[in-house]
C-alpha cells in the first residue's frame, strides 16, 4: 500500500478520518475547496520557481518572482484545485483573492531575505524534491520543498519545508515528524542522512523565520517501524472491513478505525456527517474560546 506523511499524520489524528480520506473516498467526485492553502500553495510554488531557475543568480530575482506571480496563479494553480471564493460556507471576514495576491506580494520579498540571512542557497538545490520508497514491500511517500547544498557551508544539506502558517498558529500546526519523515526516506534513498532540517515560515521576519528540527538516525528507525506498525494495522482493517455487509460495516467501522473528535482534527474534516462524532462547534475550547467553521487556517 500506499502511506505519505498526510496519510500518516490523518491516521494518527482520527483513524476514521483516515478510512474516508484513502480508502472508502465517499466524496471523491466532490473537488474540495482548497481556497485555505491557497496562499500555502501560491508562496510555495513560486519559491519552487525561485530555487529550480536559480533567480537568486540575478540582481533582478526578487522582481522577477513578484511579477510572475498572476501567471504562476493562472498557469499552476487556478484549474488545478478549487478555489471557490464565493463559497456560502465561507466568513464574510475571510480574505479575497485581492488579499491573498496581497499577502504573496510581500511575502516574496520577506522569504528571500530569510533565504539569504541563512544561507538557504547553492548550486545543487532542488524544489519539490521526490522521495518515495519502498519500505517492507510498501511504497512510503514523500516530496520535500527544497533540498538545499549550502554554498557557504560545502556539503552541508538541508532539508526544508516552507510553511504559510500565522505566527500565532504556529505552534499549533508544526509537526517535526514531517521532517525527520523526509529525512527517513531522504536516507532510504541516498545512505547518506541530511545535516540539518528547517521549517522556514513565509510570514515570518527572518529573525523568527526559521525552526530547527533535530533528529537523530534512532529516531529515524524507530518512524521507519512505526509507518509499517501502522500500515499493518490499516491493512487488516480494511481486509477484516472489505468482507462485510454495508450495514455491518457500519457497525464495525469504528473497531478498525475509531474517532478522535479534537477541535484540531474536526475543524478541517469533510466527514463529520458520516462519522457522526465531530467536534462540535457548540462545544467550548479548552481555553474557554469558541471556534468557527469559517475560520481560516493559512492567512
Ligand atoms: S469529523 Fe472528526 S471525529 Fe469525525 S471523522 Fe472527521 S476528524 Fe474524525
Amino acid at each position: 500500500m500506499h502511506l505519505s506523511y498526510s496519510g500518516r499524520k490523518t491516521y494518527k489524528n482520527c483513524p476514521q478520518s483516515y478510512w474516508y480520506n484513502y480508502v472508502e473516498k465517499p466524496l471523491k467526485h466532490e473537488k474540495e475547496n482548497k481556497i485555505n492553502a491557497l496562499y500555502g500553495s501560491w508562496i510555495g510554488t513560486a519559491f519552487e520557481i525561485f530555487y529550480a531557475e536559480k533567480l537568486w543568480q540575478y540582481p533582478d530575482g526578487e522582481q522577477r518572482l513578484v511579477s510572475a506571480l498572476p501567471k504562476i496563479f493562472n498557469t499552476r494553480l487556478k484549474g488545478k484545485e478549487r478555489y471557490d471564493f464565493k463559497d456560502p460556507s465561507r466568513s464574510s471576514r475571510a480574505p479575497t483573492f485581492k488579499d491573498i495576491y496581497a499577502e504573496v506580494c510581500i511575502s516574496v520579498p520577506r522569504g528571500i531575505r530569510s533565504i539569504k540571512e541563512y544561507g538557504f542557497i547553492g548550486h545543487n538545490d532542488q524544489a519539490e524534491m521526490k522521495l518515495d520508497c519502498n519500505i517492507g514491500g510498501h511504497n512510503v511517500g514523500g516530496r520535500a520543498d527544497f533540498v538545499v547544498n549550502q554554498m557557504a557551508a560545502p556539503n552541508h544539506l538541508i532539508i526544508i519545508d516552507g510553511k504559510g502558517t500565522k505566527p500565532s498558529r504556529r505552534k499549533l500546526s508544526i509537526d517535526p515528524i514531517q521532517l525527520k519523515w523526509y529525512a527517513m526516506l531522504y536516507h532510504k534513498k541516498t545512505g547518506e542522512y541530511p545535516d540539518s532540517l528547517a521549517f522556514l515560515f513565509w510570514k515570518d521576519e527572518p529573525d523568527t523565520s526559521v525552526q530547527w528540527v533535530d533528529f537523530t538516525p534512532e529516531e529515524l528507525v524507530a518512524l521507519e517501524a512505526e509507518i509499517l506498525e501502522n500500515i499493518g494495522k490499516i491493512e487488516a482493517g480494511v481486509k477484516a472491513l472489505s468482507t462485510l455487509s454495508v450495514p455491518e460495516k457500519k457497525i464495525a467501522l469504528p473497531q478498525y478505525f475509531p474517532t478522535n473528535p479534537e477541535k484540531d482534527n474536526c475543524r478541517w474534516c469533510r466527514y463529520g456527517h458520516l462519522c457522526g462524532k465531530a467536534w462540535s462547534t457548540s462545544d467550548l475550547a479548552p481555553d474557554g474560546s469558541s471556534f468557527s467553521p469559517n475560520q481560516d487556517c493559512c492567512l
